[in-house]
């Protein structure tokens, strides 16, 4: 057996997945304060009171409040090495928030108990299972009024297409909830807001929710609708799957309220044990098993400038096989270099640590001299493969971009470079366009921000940009791919991606498919063939 394999059963990677104003702040709030890091809980808080946190780096995240970058939160509980990929919260910013999922082993779903799965939930589990990573189910909010428990399971397995097992169920009528029955120990736990955590528990060794005790904590009126609800998950409802849980075919369920810490604890403790640790990933030579004793990792964001005195840019990467050590030597495999990996960092909110060892599941922050990109792989050298499956997301919106003071041209192509690289905007090019500029594509417009802000204080330039009327990009695979050679694309607009290779700016769904009728010799993608 490798000697990694202690480590790497201990650890949990996941990202918690939800919509804005679910309670995903809160809650990873109280999983730190439960791993004993109390003060890097507050200083989650703290990026939601606009005060200072590393993912602050940038005003727009202060003025508004929101994340748009992700860090990575560790804490240790029970045993476990615990990291949580902490994913933008805004709608707008999808695109960081899909490729933080690649690096994660596992997602928490959190849901408003009175609002079910809203849109960008949707979005985001579509990530999860095309990954096949299991899901886990987190209701929150439970100390208020909400839907009926039984509603938001058919939600789930209507809208997501994946079947839920309540591992605890909701106490109380019409949406008003008392605390829950936790089925597996047949136990019952109620709110009670004065206590320490805002929660009280009554433990029950009869091990049936029909016991009289419960009856009379209750009332009865509360108590038969517990028992009839029980009897029906009990007879009707899924039975509880593991392999299921971890092929993600079954979400188990939890029901709580991050605000009064109801629920967190038994929900962490849960998870933990049924999270799967670091897994086998796929890679050109096959799976990587992560006890593996070669080294081997992905980058999966690039950040520059976190910290505007240092200027620096970090490539964030998941550990996939082997033991990290600072100073060793790794093979990068686009580059065909070799690097030293000097100084690795480790997030904790605040706080950079400089870290001397890691194991698979684990995520660090390496200085990137401006050699990374998103996707790419680090191994040992003599083993050269690349991870496959990185995702690329499809822009929706474009626009044109230029410096509006032509003598910083050098900046203006510099920063856009760098913010390419890091996977902030896509750029495209059109070759016979007279003016130097770029086509940018995005997925949420917030990106557009975003790059206007950053290219004015991180490289000083000042841009035009004009919006483009396209909402649909198509890689084309096929011969005479020009403006006049191909047909109707009098509407559309021809570019080429950093790559050089040919793509359709398309206005709309039907423009499409008129398009493509047109022109059946073209081979119309989604994404670029070897992406
Ligand atoms: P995020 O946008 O998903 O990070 O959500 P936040 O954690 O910032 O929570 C959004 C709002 O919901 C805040 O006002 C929280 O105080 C509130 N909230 C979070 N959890 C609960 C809960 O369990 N019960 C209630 N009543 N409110 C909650």
């Amino acid at each position: 057996m490798s000697n990694l394999v202690p480590e790497i059963s201990k650890r949990r990677t996941f990202a918690i997945i939800s919509h804005p104003d679910a309670g995903k702040t809160t809650l990873t709030e109280k999983l730190l304060l439960f791993g004993g890091a109390i003060r890097l809980a507050g200083s989650v808080k703290a990026r939601k009171a606009q005060k200072h946190a590393v993912s602050d780096w940038m005003e727009i995240e202060k003025q508004r409040g929101i994340s748009v970058t992700s860090s990575v939160l560790q804490f240790d509980y029970d045993g476990y090495r615990v990291n949580i990929l902490d994913t933008p919260g805004h709608q707008d910013f999808s695109e960081d928030t899909y490729r933080t999922l690649m690096a994660a082993d596992s997602a928490v779903m959190l849901i408003d108990v009175a609002k079910g799965v809203e849109d960008q939930t949707k979005k985001l589990f579509q990530v999860c299972k095309q990954r096949r990573i299991p899901v886990f189910t987190f209701v929150n909010k439970l100390d208020r009024y909400g839907r009926n428990p039984f509603e938001l399971m058919e939600e789930i397995e209507k809208v997501l297409g994946i079947r839920a097992y309540p591992m605890n169920w909701p106490i109380g009528i019409d949406g008003n909830y008392k605390g829950v029955y936790i089925r597996k120990q047949a136990k019952i736990e109620l709110f009670e807001r004065s206590g320490e955590h805002g929660q009280w528990a009554l433990p029950s060794t009869q091990g049936s929710v029909d016991d009289p005790a419960f009856k009379e904590l209750l009332g009865e009126e509360i108590h038969q609708a517990l028992c009839d609800d029980i009897a029906l998950l009990d007879v009707a409802g899924e039975t509880f799957d593991f392999d299921k849980v971890t092929n993600g075919e079954l979400t188990p369920m939890f029901f709580g309220s991050a605000m009064t810490n109801f629920g967190v604890r038994l929900f962490l403790e849960d998870f933990l044990e049924m999270a799967p640790p670091p897994v086998p990933r796929m890679s050109s030579e096959g799976f990587v098993a992560p006890d593996n004793d070669k080294f081997s990792a992905f980058v999966f964001k690039i950040q520059a400038n976190m910290n505007p005195a240092h200027r620096d840019r970090l490539a964030f990467m998941r550990i996939c096989s082997g033991k990290f050590e600072r100073g060793m030597t790794v093979y990068h495999v686009q580059s065909k270099k070799p690097i030293k990996l000097a100084q690795p960092q480790q997030f904790l909110a605040q706080e950079r640590t400089i870290i001397d060892e890691a194991y698979p599941g684990d995520i660090i922050g390496l200085f990137d001299p401006g050699i990374f990109g998103i996707g790419d792989t680090l191994c040992q050298e003599g083993s050269v493969f690349t991870f496959q499956d990185f995702p690329v997301f499809p822009p929706e919106q474009f626009a044109r971009i230029q410096a509006k003071d032509t003598m910083k041209r050098k900046q203006f192509v510099k920063g856009m470079t760098q913010l390419t690289q890091e996977g902030a905007v896509q750029v495209f090019h059109q070759p016979d366009y007279p003016v130097e500029s770029f086509v940018v594509g995005v997925v949420g417009s917030l990106q557009f921000e975003v790059l206007e802000y950053r290219l004015k204080h991180e490289y000083g330039v000042d841009i035009l940009m004009n919006k483009l009327p396209y909402s649909i990009a198509r890689w084309l695979i096929g011969e005479n791919l020009d403006g006049k050679a191909m047909k109707n694309m009098d509407s559309g607009l021809l570019v080429q991606d950093i790559k050089d290779r040919p793509v359709a700016l398309i206005s709309n769904e039907w423009q499409l498919r008129w398009v493509v009728e047109r022109n059946p010799e073209v081979e119309f993608l989604v994404v670029p063939e070897d992406a």
